[in-house]
């Protein structure tokens, strides 16, 4: 095992501080990622290919007020570290917690959430399926249309990623998007936080096609009452 990866929870993060690191780490290009939730293989997706776009990652979660029912930031720190760790390059992976609270207020939060990461020094940023939505209050892409809105309008600072899906296809064996798959739709399947959620809930690891054995189990071994708020 690798044991150069270093996972921080931090009280608050200056944007001086995520340059630095940044600048020490040879990123002259810094993709954000916002996140509330342990990482599932739609999030490893989108973060691969912000790592092909990219010199650098930034993996930036909520560690703040969350609603009940969400992980718990230990859920979600476990879960990454075990990623980041065995999986990932760690060397071009920054994490560290942002502390605030969840607002759940869908586009306007997602272009907050741009802001934030821009002033922290990244350069491109993922705007993905429902971005800090709840239940079904906004429909799955409204963020990508106020984000399009709001560049036409002229430069935000950063680079938002409009990322579509993704989602598991049967036929391909492998997590694709609308735009890597030619299949019918019968033979996709979301890769559903909510499902997820259910399977720990029940001390189930969830279908290793939706998430890494190894991260399930991780998050498992934390005992059912650390893994949600
Ligand atoms: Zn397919």
């Amino acid at each position: 095992m690798r044991k150069n990866c270093q996972v921080i929870l931090t009280i608050s993060l200056s944007p001086s501080n995520t340059k630095t690191v940044f600048s020490t780490k040879g990123f002259h290009t810094v993709c954000g990622f916002q996140t509330r939730n342990v990482i599932h293989r739609a999030h490893e997706y989108l973060q691969r290919t912000a790592l092909e776009i990219c010199d650098g990652l930034f993996i930036n979660p909520i560690i703040g007020w969350k609603k009940i029912g969400d992980f718990t930031e230990n859920a979600v720190m476990v879960g990454y570290k075990k990623m980041i760790e065995e999986f990932y390059p760690a060397q071009r992976i920054h994490f560290e917690g942002l502390r605030t609270q969840m607002r759940y207020a869908g586009p306007r939060e997602a272009i907050f959430h741009a802001i934030i990461r821009r002033n922290l020094g990244c350069t491109h940023f993922i705007i993905g399926r429902d971005h800090a939505g709840v239940g079904n209050f906004y429909s799955l892409y409204a963020a990508h249309e106020l984000a399009r809105k709001i560049e036409a309008r002229g430069n935000l600072g950063i680079k938002l990623l409009l990322l579509h899906g993704p989602y598991y296809c049967y036929k391909c064996g492998q997590v694709v998007t609308d735009k890597t798959c030619g299949h019918d739709e019968i033979y996709h399947v979301a890769i559903s936080g909510t499902k997820i959620r259910e399977c720990f809930k029940r001390g189930d690891i969830p279908d290793e096609n939706f998430m890494r054995p190894e991260i399930s189990q991780a998050i498992l071994a934390l005992g059912s009452e650390r893994i949600f708020i």
